[in-house]
């Protein structure tokens, strides 16, 4: 694991948008995807916590589109979006403000985030239904603030590929590559040696395999320290968030999957690390709230003051790191494999853990059984070097149809 040799010309480009691409005036107009979600809602405050001439000028929801007309009437953005059609109809054109135009369907997403009203998209939406609309932003040349890492968990090169062609900007939201895009510019990217991602441990840190085997959803969906959404909350007990985590940094920082590292800590005040060829450990730290990472990406290279909570260094603390057991967290290898792979492998994967996680929701899968599947299936499927998207999109639904049939099977 060599200073230069880990970033390689082409690889190197993606990074050096994260870096070069300070912004002449602040991207203040934003979309937000996936605006009644967890990371949308926190989005929304940063956005009035940050006032003018920060706004919402495009936001989408997909079935709770009550919540949107809410949204509507207290943001006033120009562009709303209801994406699921059946949804859609619950919804009273009189309860909008008159100056909202309302884009219905899926197609809404990718319209809203090539828009030339928007600066910047909040890649928001959970799951591989947000890929085309933050691949279309990153080819409108937009800067794209991503937290739904699962687009470039399945299409890590074309996203890559996109921003290289229209010189969109890509900041991270997802807290700890948040923390080592912030930690990284310590030092000159050809300077890392490796990356720590650090995990919380999630609900079963500390359970034996023969409990985690008997876990039920409630137990998978009592996160000890972040509130999220139900899918990334069941892919947090288990691991299989650091697995995308590490598919995701793989793309991000350009880096081998052998120079990611992850190590559980349970308090998510170190949201992660980078070390330098040197030896030297830089990470950063703060209380966990979303909003910092989310107004973070939208502000960048600026900092401004963040309505999150901040460190109290007069109380004292414990911060713990633990190693990452695989044996109970058979996902994380999941994610190594994954990441050195790549491929059609991240498409087949996510697919597959997002119909597993479902199957998991509805009572028909147990815990164990959602990496069983997934491992499953990834070793079932033809590998393919360098999927397009019509393929990445077969193979998305091939992926789930295979869980399904698993499922009935099981
Ligand atoms: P969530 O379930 O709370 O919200 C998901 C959003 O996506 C909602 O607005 C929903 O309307 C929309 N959506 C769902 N299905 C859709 C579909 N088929 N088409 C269009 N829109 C759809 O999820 P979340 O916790 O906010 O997570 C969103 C993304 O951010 C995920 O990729 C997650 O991994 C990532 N992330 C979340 C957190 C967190 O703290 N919540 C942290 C890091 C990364
Ligand atoms: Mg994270």
């Amino acid at each position: 694991m060599t200073g230069d040799s880990h970033l390689l010309p082409a690889a190197r480009s993606l990074y050096s948008y994260m870096i070069s691409a300070a912004p002449p005036r602040p991207k203040s107009a934003i979309a937000i995807l996936g605006a009644t979600g967890s990371i949308g809602q926190a989005t929304l405050q940063v956005l009035q916590s940050l006032g003018a001439p920060w706004r919402a000028v495009g936001v989408s929801a997909h079935s709770q589109v009550e919540q949107l007309a809410e949204i509507a009437q207290s943001a006033r953005p120009p562009l709303l979006a209801a994406t699921c059609p059946e949804s859609a109809n619950r919804l009273d054109s009189k309860s909008l403000p008159q100056d909202c135009q309302l884009l219905l369907g899926p197609e809404a997403l990718v319209e809203i985030a090539r828009s030339p009203q928007v600066d910047t998209v909040v890649a928001a939406i959970v799951g591989s239904a947000g890929l085309l609309s933050t691949l279309a932003a990153a080819e409108a040349g937009k800067r794209v603030a991503l937290a739904n890492k699962e687009a470039l968990v399945v299409a890590g090169q074309l996203v890559k590929d996109a921003l290289g062609r229209s010189g969109g900007d890509l900041i991270p939201v997802d807290s700890e590559h948040s923390a080592i895009f912030q930690a990284i510019h310590a030092g000159a990217a050809r300077d890392v040696s490796r990356i720590i991602l650090t995990a919380s441990g999630g609900p079963f840190r500390t359970w034996s395999a023969d409990q985690i085997a008997a876990a039920t959803v409630q137990d998978a969906l009592a996160h000890p320290t972040w509130q999220m959404g139900r899918k990334i909350t069941i892919d947090s007990a288990t691991m299989m968030n650091k697995a995308l985590e590490i598919i995701e940094a793989r793309w991000l920082f350009d880096l081998r999957s052998d120079q990611i590292q992850v190590v559980v800590h349970p308090q998510s005040i170190i949201h992660s690390l980078v070390e330098f060829v040197d030896g030297s450990v830089v990470a950063q730290l703060s209380p966990p709230d979303m909003r910092l990472p989310i107004q973070y990406a939208l502000t960048y290279p600026d900092r401004t003051d963040c309505p999150c909570p901040k460190m109290d260094w007069s109380a004292g603390m414990q911060l713990d790191l633990e190693p990452a057991d695989t044996e109970r967290f058979p996902a994380l290898e999941l994610g190594w494999e994954v990441a050195r792979r790549g491929g059609s492998c991240g498409a087949v994967l996510n697919a597959a853990n997002e119909a597993a996680v479902q199957a998991f929701l509805a009572g028909d899968l147990r815990f164990p059984q959602i990496c069983e599947g997934c491992r499953r299936i990834l070793d079932e499927h033809h590998y393919d070097p360098n999927p397009a998207l019509d393929e990445i999109m077969r193979l998305d639904r091939w992926a789930r149809e295979e869980i399904h049939r698993w499922v009935t099977a099981c």
